[in-house]
């Protein structure tokens, strides 16, 4: 296991260094709470830390993955292996998406956001744009933040109050549109973006996003395994004046290279299983299916025949042909999984049940679901990075996505 664990981690580095290992897939294994003795019950098995998770059954064979994360991970590990890179490209312009994906009660919350004593990958996210911020001084930094939710194949912004009245019925809210246009890309709209200047400042937005989940009470676990949760973080930068300073700074003194604008998008996705019986819950679950499906089948046809696309002209036509209009969800994405972004899945699993045996069986087709979902993910996506950057002169346009002549916030 060692030899072939050693391999897959020079694969890497070299695909790193290269500009091609653009997409990281990662496998979180949730502690089970309770188990004293649960290995029989264990139905996988994390060989190594690094890469490699056996399958101990029906189907065979072992899963290889870029992480795989033990019980005893901690948030900050996960985040160090399966974002952290990530985060910095961002910062130096390219587009990046961290999603979590598997079923409800595997982890994906708890690693997305986790806790004040074992922070997530949002937060740790959002340390470590703001060291990079201060850690760059010759650049000038604006940062703005959305959070949205899709649930049941609708929009609802975050952070236009409570999405959900107290009488369970869904809060007025205007109705949230998919666009797109050659400026702008596909974007939400209307959508509120807040500017923030401090971790502080970006964390309470975040945190008003997650107050207004919550709002719909008991609903609320129902809810949040139905839905996705998508948080984008706006990062526009660009080389300040000679002066240095920010106030100082006229277009003429602008260096050359335009405004740089990225998006780190971090998703915590509705929950993978299966729809239950009952009718309601099957048209709900049928949208979150058919947002997760559509997923699922884009990252698998990117990369079906992705020898034959051997040139990038063919893969841009290619891409044309994917279905990414057939949800919300994927044609949010669609930048993201296009090719034109870096995207770290990390899936979420639990292995063995809390001294049942039935528990995990009944565990056991889903969490098979997740790792090959996983496995699809790592072969087949094909990402080639480019940097998002403006021209000069587009960063002044009315239309244009970048904000920073508009907005003179200097973040400190
Ligand atoms: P999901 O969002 O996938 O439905 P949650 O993140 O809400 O799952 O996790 C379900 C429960 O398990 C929560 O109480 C959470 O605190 C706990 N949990 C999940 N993953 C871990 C972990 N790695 N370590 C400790 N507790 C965890
Ligand atoms: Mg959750």
């Amino acid at each position: 296991a060692r030899g072939r664990s050693d391999t897959q981690n020079a694969d890497r580095n070299s695909t790193l260094k290269d500009g091609k290992g653009n997409v990281i897939v990662s496998v979180r294994v949730r502690p089970d709470v309770g188990a004293k003795d649960s290995k029989q019950e264990l139905e996988w098995e994390v060989n190594n830390k690094q890469s490699l998770i056996a399958y101990k059954g029906r189907e065979g064979g072992d899963y290889y993955y870029d992480n795989v994360f033990d019980t005893q991970d901690n948030n900050a590990r996960v985040y160090d292996g399966a974002a952290k890179r990530l985060v910095r490209r961002v910062m130096e312009g390219y587009h990046g998406t961290v999603f979590a994906y598997g079923m409800t009660g595997t982890g994906k919350t708890f690693s997305m956001q986790g806790t004040a004593t074992n922070p997530g990958v949002i937060p740790l996210a959002i340390t470590d744009i703001f060291s990079y911020i201060r850690e760059t001084p010759h650049r000038e930094f604006l940062l703005r933040v959305s959070y949205l939710e899709i649930y049941n194949e609708k929009i609802h912004d975050l952070l236009a109050g409570p999405i959900v009245g107290m009488n369970g019925q869904p809060a007025a809210q205007e109705e949230i549109k998919l666009r797109e246009d050659s400026k702008r890309g596909v974007h939400a709209t209307p959508l509120n973006e807040e500017i923030v200047q401090s971790p502080t400042q970006l964390l309470r937005v975040i945190a008003r996003g997650d107050n207004a989940r919550r709002v719909a009470g008991t609903q609320f676990n129902a809810r949040s395994s139905r839905s996705h949760a998508v948080v984008q973080i706006v990062v526009e930068s660009r080389e300040r004046g000679a002066s240095g300073s920010l106030k100082d700074s006229k277009r003429s003194a602008i260096a050359p290279g335009g405004v740089r604008v990225s998006t780190l998008s971090l998703i915590d996705l509705a929950g993978s299983e299966k729809a239950a019986e009952n009718k309601e819950r099957r048209t709900e679950g049928s949208h979150i299916n058919k947002s997760l499906l559509t997923l699922g089948t884009v990252i698998g046809r990117l990369s079906s025949d992705k020898d034959k696309a051997a040139s990038d002209k063919d893969k841009a036509s290619k891409e044309k042909h994917l279905p990414y209009r057939d949800s919300k969800l994927t044609r949010l994405l669609q930048p993201a999984l296009s090719g034109n972004s870096l995207v770290s899945i990390l899936c979420t699993i639990q292995i063995g049940a809390s001294g049942s045996i039935a528990a995990a069986n009944s565990h056991t087709g889903e969490t098979l679901n997740t790792l090959k979902f996983a496995s699809r993910a790592k072969n087949n996506i094909v990402s080639h990075a480019k940097k998002a950057e403006e021209s000069v002169g587009a960063a002044g346009d009315p239309g244009s996505r970048a904000l920073l002549d508009r907005y003179r916030i200097e973040i400190q």
